[in-house]
């Protein structure tokens, strides 16, 4: 058993060479990783499922906000970001989406951050609703009323948690935190957010309902308009695997070093990604699939091997639930091809 502990070690450090690492990298990040598959292995398999799924044309784009309607539905991009920092990629890469819905992911760990894990828990839960994402029935009917941190009425309690003497401070350090995530500068994309914001009344109403059964902690309407900015942040799937991996390496930022995200959060954060991720499909997903993720209606998904790194897939073309289709099914794919699923026993080794 040790010595089949070893050689695997070795194997590791042998093939981990870090030939993509980047100047920048930390003496952190160059810590070879104990489970992750040979990059030869990943790589053919990232080639596979992008050849097997790019003719793929079922799914629609969200039309709900008038701007995510017009983008290429035929793009598609493939990243994975390990914790040692190897970056694979494929396809469309380059382009900056909308993270929409994923971004509540990560205002959950700032909030975290601020107020510690108990006190979120307790002002927004982590519950499935068993509804529509936007649900307002989920508001009335839920014991606690704001259900998860993923469901928008959660979402937008969870930004109002963000401390910040006005708006624009909030909305800085939202979008500051982002961007130490993915180890770069992000951006608002304007023109989501201006045709978000012109059509969001059904979440403005979500934020005054729950300012009913005071679940909402600053101006409801404040609120909604930073959780609108969070959504129209533009990624590419680089950047949003290296946030994925930020959470797969324990809050660490794995090309800068960074603590970005308190280590005793992430299991948390991880658990409600399990739990709601993928809006209705999450319990289909995680039976399927088995990894938390986080999809977002601008096409974006991205999935977490805990200590291993993120999958980032971006193709706008979403199914009843709302989750991408393509993305869905190369990391069904790739997760099943290199023994991701975190419910296997087996899934912490070589297969
Ligand atoms: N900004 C979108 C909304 O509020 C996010 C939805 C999503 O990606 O699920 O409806």
């Amino acid at each position: 058993m040790i010595t089949k502990k070893i050689s695997i070690a070795l194997l590791l450090s042998a093939t981990f060479t870090g030939s993509l690492l980047p100047p920048a990298i930390t003496a952190q990040s160059k810590a070879t990783s104990p489970v992750a598959p040979r990059r030869e292995q990943v790589e053919a398999v990232v080639k596979e499922a992008y050849e097997k799924f790019k003719g793929d044309t079922s799914g629609k784009n969200a039309d709900y906000i008038p701007y995510l309607a017009q983008v290429d539905s035929k793009m598609f991009g493939i990243a994975i970001v390990t914790t040692d920092n190897q970056v694979l990629t494929m396809g469309d890469v380059d382009y900056s989406f909308s993270i929409q819905s994923i971004s509540k992911v990560f205002t959950l760990a700032l909030a975290m951050d601020e107020l510690g894990a108990d006190a979120v828990f307790k002002k927004i839960g982590s519950e499935p609703t068993g509804r529509a994402f936007n649900s307002p029935i989920a508001v009335v009917d839920m014991p606690s009323h704001t259900g998860n941190a993923f469901v928008n009425a959660g979402a937008i309690a969870t930004t109002s948690l963000i401390s910040g003497a006005n708006e624009d401070e909030k909305w800085n350090k939202i979008l500051e935190f982002y961007g130490k995530a993915a180890g770069d500068k992000l951006k608002l994309i304007d023109e989501v957010y201006k045709s978000e914001a012109a059509t969001n009344t059904g979440n403005k109403a979500l934020s005054y309902l729950l300012a009913k059964y005071d679940r909402i902690y600053a101006d409801p309407f404040e609120s909604v308009d930073v959780y609108t900015k969070q959504c129209s942040v533009g990624v590419n799937a680089v950047q949003l695997a290296r946030m994925g991996a930020t959470l797969a390496n324990n809050g660490i930022n794995p090309a800068t070093g960074e603590q970005v995200i308190k280590p005793e959060n992430i299991p948390h954060i991880l658990s409600a990604m399990a739990m709601a991720g993928l809006y209705d499909g999450s319990g289909g997903w995680a039976w399927k699939v088995g990894l938390p993720a986080k999809s977002g209606v601008g096409g974006g998904i991205v999935a977490i091997a805990p200590g291993k790194g993120a999958i980032a897939v971006f193709a706008p073309p979403l199914d009843e639930a709302g989750n991408s289709v393509k993305a869905q099914e190369v990391i069904d794919y790739v997760s099943e091809k290199l023994n991701y699923n975190l419910f296997s026993p087996s899934s912490v080794s070589l297969k």
